[in-house]
């Protein structure tokens, strides 16, 4: 299918008076085949998704976008119309996440994706664009978490009890909680919604507590309460965790939605063995990626997702994007792009 002479964009420019990194706008526009940054597959992008770090890119907040104009959106889905790569050809349907797209090239916010072969990975079988999107980098990340502390068991048995999710209402949060639900772990959740109890429940979480309690845990070591944890807020969070870690425990360090400062003592590590395990998606390398992929299909199928996702279009991604940096969202949020 040929790529169109005009298609649907969200485009970001820097303002006129800004200095670099200081401030851009964002705005609906119609872009042209050669608008397309350079790469060797083009995508006709179905479905993206709307991730935090999407959130502060499209309220014009410095750090995220480095080049422009630019298309943002970290993630996206569709069918391959030009080119392939490994695995993959015109006509078949891919993910790619991360690798800097939305952030230094263009990305998923409009109806076509030119990319580097590299980054694209073939759908796993049985899924589609819409699923894929609904996992998004957050649920990737969950799942790169859950990976991490799978792999810390060899020695010990890390996620042999209860096992925290912080920031478990979000994206990263709500993946986590399921992922971990259905690989049989028991599952805290941390939150600041308490009303959303019911939801978290129904995710696989057998407790609910409030974030206060844990961003609270402020002494060196307290009680031994977690096995494990999936962080998505640091700060004073990921401190209270650390210091609350059974002995052994590990800590997946994901996110900074609370802030990304960490101010803690080492004794949980020279006293206890825990370990901060950091937790990063964008450039993961490839045979990890699709561990992750074949391990979120099998998990996380469809109709598991289904209670922790809505869906939008590009027109209301302004609105979104205020709402996830207010903590307002959910779960995740799929955007239908064509
Ligand atoms: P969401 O906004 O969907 O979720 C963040 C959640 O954190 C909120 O729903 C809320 O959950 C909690 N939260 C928000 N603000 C605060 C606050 N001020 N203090 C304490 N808790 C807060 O974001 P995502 O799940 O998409 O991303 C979560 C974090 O992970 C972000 O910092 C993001 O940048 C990072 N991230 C990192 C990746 C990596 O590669 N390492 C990849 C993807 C995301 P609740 O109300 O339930 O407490």
């Amino acid at each position: 299918m040929p790529i169109p002479p005009q298609f649907r964009a969200l485009q970001a420019t820097r303002l006129a008076s800004a200095h670099p990194g200081q401030g851009h706008a964002v705005e609906p526009t119609v872009l042209t085949p050669a608008d397309l940054p350079p790469g060797d597959v083009v995508v006709r992008v179905t479905h993206s998704s709307l991730n935090y770090k999407d959130g502060l890119a499209l309220q014009g907040r410095p750090g995220i976008l480095k080049a422009f104009p630019i298309v943002p959106g970290i993630d996206l889905a569709g069918e391959v119309v030009e080119g392939g790569g490994e695995g993959f050809g015109p006509g078949d349907r891919v993910v790619v996440t991360g690798w800097g797209i939305g952030e230094n090239t263009s990305g998923g916010y409009a109806e076509y994706a030119r990319v580097q072969s590299g980054w694209a990975e073939p759908l796993p079988p049985g899924t589609d664009a819409a699923w894929a999107m609904a996992v998004g980098t957050a649920g990737f990340t969950a799942m790169l978490a859950v990976l991490a502390l799978e792999r810390h068991t060899l020695y010990g048995s890390v996620l042999d009890g209860p096992v925290l999710v912080t920031g478990a209402t979000g994206g990263v949060g709500s993946v986590a909680v399921a992922l971990l639900a259905a690989a049989g772990y028991e599952v805290h959740a941390s939150t600041g919604k308490l009303q959303e109890e019911a939801y978290l429940r129904e995710l696989g979480a057998s407790a609910v507590l409030h974030r206060d309690e844990v961003s609270s845990l402020n002494r060196p070591l307290e009680s031994e309460r977690w096995a494990a944890a999936i962080d998505t807020v640091g700060g004073s969070t990921l401190s209270g965790v650390m210091s609350a870690l059974r002995r052994q425990g590990a800590v997946a360090v994901c996110g900074l939605a609370g802030s990304a400062e960490l101010t803690a003592t080492v004794f949980p590590l020279i006293l206890r063995g825990v370990s901060l395990l950091g937790i990063d998606s964008v450039a993961c390398p490839r045979p990890l990626r699709r561990e992750a992929w074949a391990r979120l299909a099998r998990d996380l199928p469809a109709e598991r997702l289904a209670p922790m996702t809505q869906t939008y279009g590009l027109d209301d991604l302004p609105q979104l994007s205020r709402r996830i940096l207010d903590g307002e969202l959910r779960g995740r949020s799929v955007i239908e792009v064509a």
